[in-house]
């Protein structure tokens, strides 16, 4: 296949023109530190054996909230004037967003409160209610909740935190790339875990600001992949929400998506699914071999790799993107029954 000059002309002009950039990551960085945790990156002998490339996990399950939202909720709610961090936060979650968005807002000392569908596991909610945000619990989708944000924002004036479409939360997320390129310089391929973009988006600003020939692939669940979809129709498109291993992937992306849509169709390489069993077998791996507690999202990378369908060369970041999930369900995916 020959691509044409004007083309990648006209591609490296997108780039140019994203909505998120190196400056604005680097800025994030700056007004993060200190309030999140700048997690270890680590190296995988076992993976490194099976791939025969150095394999590292970038360990994003140790954030106080266990998972990288911290990252760009934290950024986001910085960034507001303070005229509108008083009126207080709003934001619908599938646990994990909603859960940093309440961390930061009780660590700045500002009032938030979290919608989120009644889809969202048990031990979610309760570890929100016990970070002192108000909940309301709406619907049966991310959609729904996000309707409840949007009542709020008109009738209560709350300054709406969004989960990922936001130049903010992206730029934070984004900081998990500086950190990663700097630790490891040859660094050739990352895969990280895609829902609504926000992270991919972000991580794949950054890498690909520093190191242009780094590839990112973007891992979802075959069960309702709404960025894949997105890319394959050429615009953000309804997707139906089921059930799966994966929950904190749940979700579209919005069909008035304004930034991780554009980031992910021009930054990543790829975009890989997965079956639930290579979920399961992902979890498995992240306990009995590397010794961490991952959700289902978080272990996409692993999955990925063990069910062979990414293929690497050179030094390799995995995003173990979150750890809440109830210990039962762990210990019952882990212990080897059918997902
Ligand atoms: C939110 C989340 C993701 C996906 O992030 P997006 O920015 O929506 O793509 C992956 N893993 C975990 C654990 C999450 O909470």
């Amino acid at each position: 296949m020959t691509i044409m000059k004007s083309e990648i002309l006209s591609r490296s002009a997108e780039k140019m023109m994203l909505p998120v950039t190196l400056a604005d990551i680097e800025q994030a960085a700056a007004r993060i530190v200190g309030r999140v945790t700048r997690t270890p990156l680590v190296r995988s002998s076992s993976l490194s054996g099976l791939t025969g490339q150095p394999v590292h996990l970038k360990l994003e399950t140790r954030q106080p909230v266990g998972a990288f939202k911290l990252r760009g909720a934290m950024n986001a709610i910085l960034s507001l004037d303070e005229a509108a961090r008083r009126r207080g936060l709003v934001t619908a979650s599938t646990g994990n967003h909603g859960r940093a968005v309440a961390y930061a807002a009780r660590e700045l000392g500002v009032p938030a409160t979290i919608c989120m569908s009644s889809l969202v596991p048990t031990n979610k909610v309760e570890a929100i209610r016990a970070l002192d945000a108000e909940i309301r619990i709406v619907g049966t989708s991310q959609d729904d909740a996000q309707e409840e944000v949007e009542r709020l924002v008109q009738s209560r004036s709350l300054t709406p935190i969004p989960p990922f479409d936001d130049v903010d939360v992206v730029a934070g997320q984004g900081t998990i790339g500086l950190e990663i390129v700097e630790e490891l310089p040859d660094l050739a391929t990352v895969l990280v875990p895609l829902s609504g973009g926000g992270l991919a988006g972000g991580i794949a600003v950054a890498v690909k600001a520093l190191k242009p020939q780094a590839r990112i692939i973007g891992i979802s669940m075959e069960r309702g992949a709404a960025m894949h979809a997105a890319i394959a129709a050429g615009k953000p498109v309804s997707i139906r929400e089921e059930e799966t291993l994966a929950d904190s992937l749940g979700g579209g992306i919005g069909l008035k998506n304004q930034v991780t849509f554009a980031l992910c169709r021009d930054l990543l390489d790829e975009v890989v699914l997965l079956t639930e069993d290579e979920i399961a077998a992902g979890m498995r791996h992240a306990a009995h071999e590397e010794g961490e507690i991952v959700e289902g999202a978080g272990t996409v990378g692993i999955a990925a790799i063990l069910a062979g369908k990414v293929r690497l060369s050179g030094p390799t970041a995995i995003i173990l993107s979150g750890s809440n999930i109830d210990p039962a369900s762990h210990r019952k995916i882990v212990d080897g029954a059918a997902a």
